[in-house]
């Protein structure tokens, strides 16, 4: 009889996992809370014009690239279309009045920060050495293979980006240029570990794709492909119980009254959620209070405009913009300060777009600013919350309206959004970008292990290995082999060639 396995959120991390088990042989059921499925892979439609709310553009899946293997593995080349970004530039940045672009190709950004920086050619070379030794030695290289990392890239990888990137560079505004594009990874100074920066200049550096329709179709693919090989996936199912014998999970109960029983759960949601399934004393007190004391990356505020028809060019990039002349500490404002940076991006409709129909801006805001909305419902939360956001959007569009000169004319409409809306929309504790922080040198303590301590419930997404689409699915794999009991099946899924 086939082994049955529940997966508890239809995120990317869900959704991978899902495909994965089913092609397995597993019996697979997805139940989602919401009426949409994706997490941060959920788009919206108003008016006709659609917007990508959390996953905007992707790296690395094209041919003889590291994740081409498992592109075409979870199918998803049957039915997405990508879109290159800009070779020459697929982030732009603007840095008070400096302004830089990224290239996309390994090489490609060491050559050009070699001619416009060339006193620091050597310091540039040894970075990108150690960036190679952190990456050559991670999950994406190492999975599947009996290779043990080495102790020396583990050591650099966890040290903080800010002290490595000080100690290899000397020139200050080369090292802010090296951090441009640090709200992909939610970075903090003297915190975030110098491997999510290795990780992001390699995802990126094989090439950067958007999502021709939007990164809903990534969802509505996976999907697809799970009921391809006769699994489901349920909507309106919030799971609100996990029922268990001693280190056993026997049975998942959802809101509406329906109940679930399984050989494996995956919960695929923040480990917050997971502690308010269970009082089993199998979960211990310690346990609940690290994860309940864990740092989680900062929310955003977004604006998501609609353009009027034929006024904007298409912008092939991802653009970012910090008042100060630093990227960092943007997360860290006073009222009149904010916003102190953002990021804006297009929607991508078709290939060779000429005019853009939607965009977004994010900026970095405080979950404080909101806190006195939780609970409330949305689109029900009130006239101050309103006025809230409206503010919010004024003085993030006349930032924009500063970069982009008469920007504001050529916006039809605008919606808004704030880490109140992720929390209800992703359950991520917070609502922060991209869950728990990542924080150098914190060891076991500030991870999440997939394992639990219920031999049968597994923990996947973004929490446990890293956010974003390689980190997510690095994690999904990792779980499943573990559920397999050994990873002959990643052999499939990573060609040698793909590495
Ligand atoms: C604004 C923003 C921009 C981003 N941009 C990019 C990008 O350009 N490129 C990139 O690679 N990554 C990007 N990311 C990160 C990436 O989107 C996420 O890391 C990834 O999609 C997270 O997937 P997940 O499955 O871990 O979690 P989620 O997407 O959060 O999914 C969790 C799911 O679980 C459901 N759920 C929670 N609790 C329950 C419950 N009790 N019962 C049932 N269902 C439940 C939620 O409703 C949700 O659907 C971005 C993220 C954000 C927020």
């Amino acid at each position: 009889m086939k082994k049955s396995v529940i997966i508890v959120g239809s995120g990317l991390g869900g959704l991978t996992c899902g495909v994965i088990l089913a092609k397995n042989g597993y019996n697979v059921t997805v139940l989602e809370q919401n009426a949409q499925i994706g997490g941060c892979l959920q788009c919206f439609t108003r008016k006709g014009v659609k917007f990508e709310t959390g996953m905007h553009f992707i790296g690395s899946v094209g041919d003889n690239q590291p994740l081409n293997g498992i592109w075409k593995y979870l199918e998803l080349d049957k039915n997405i279309l990508l879109s290159p970004l800009d070779t020459d530039g697929y982030d732009v940045f603007k840095i008070k009045k400096l302004k830089y672009s990224f290239p996309i190709g390994k090489k490609s950004l060491l050559e050009k920060l070699k001619i416009d920086f060339p006193h620091q050619s050597k310091q540039l070379e040894n970075l990108w050495m150690k960036i190679d030794l952190v990456v050559n030695n991670s999950s994406i290289k190492t999975i599947g293979k009996n290779q043990i990392p080495d102790s020396e890239a583990l050591i650099l990888g966890d040290l903080p980006l800010d002290n490595v990137l000080n100690e290899s560079i000397e020139d200050e505004t080369l090292r802010n240029i090296l951090v441009g594009n640090l709200p992909l990874y939610a970075a903090r100074k003297d915190r975030t570990p110098f491997s999510l920066f290795a990780f992001i200049m390699d995802f990126y550096r094989n090439g950067a794709y958007r999502i021709i329709g939007g990164s809903d179709t990534i969802a509505n693919s996976l999907c697809k492909t799970i009921e391809s090989y006769g699994g489901r996936v349920l909507t309106h199912h919030k799971v609100e119980k996990l029922n268990s014998k001693e280190n056993f999970a026997r049975e998942i109960i959802c809101d509406n009254g329906t109940s679930f029983t399984a050989d494996e759960f995956i919960l695929a949601i923040h480990p917050a959620r997971f502690l308010e399934l269970t009082d089993s004393h199998i979960i211990r007190k310690t346990y609940r209070e690290r994860i309940n004391n864990l740092q989680q990356s900062p929310g955003c505020f977004s604006i998501y405009l609609n353009f009027k028809k034929n006024s904007v060019p298409y912008m092939n990039f991802n653009f970012y913009s910090y008042k100060n002349n630093t990227p960092w500490d943007c997360e860290y404002y006073t009222k009149e300060e904010w916003p102190k940076g953002y990021l804006y991006m297009h929607f991508c409709n078709e290939t060779n777009q000429k005019f853009a129909e939607s965009g977004v801006v994010l900026s970095y805001i405080n979950f404080n600013e909101v806190e006195d909305w939780i609970g409330s419902k949305i689109g029900q939360r009130g006239e101050k919350y309103n006025t809230f956001k409206a503010n919010c959007a004024e003085k993030l569009l006349s930032f924009l309206e500063k970069d982009f000169p008469g920007i504001t004319n050529n916006i039809a409409e605008y919606y808004t959004s704030t880490p109140l809306t992720y929390l209800d929309y992703t359950g991520t504790e917070y609502g922060g970008m991209y869950g728990i922080s990542k924080i150098a040198g914190g060891g076991a303590l500030t991870r999440i292990a997939h394992r639990t301590k219920f031999s049968n419930v597994h923990l996947a997404g973004q929490n446990v290995n890293s956010h974003g689409f390689q980190g997510v699915i690095i994690g999904s794999l990792t779980v499943c082999s573990d559920i397999f009991g050994n990873s002959e099946f990643l052999t499939n899924t990573f060609q040698e060639n793909d590495r």
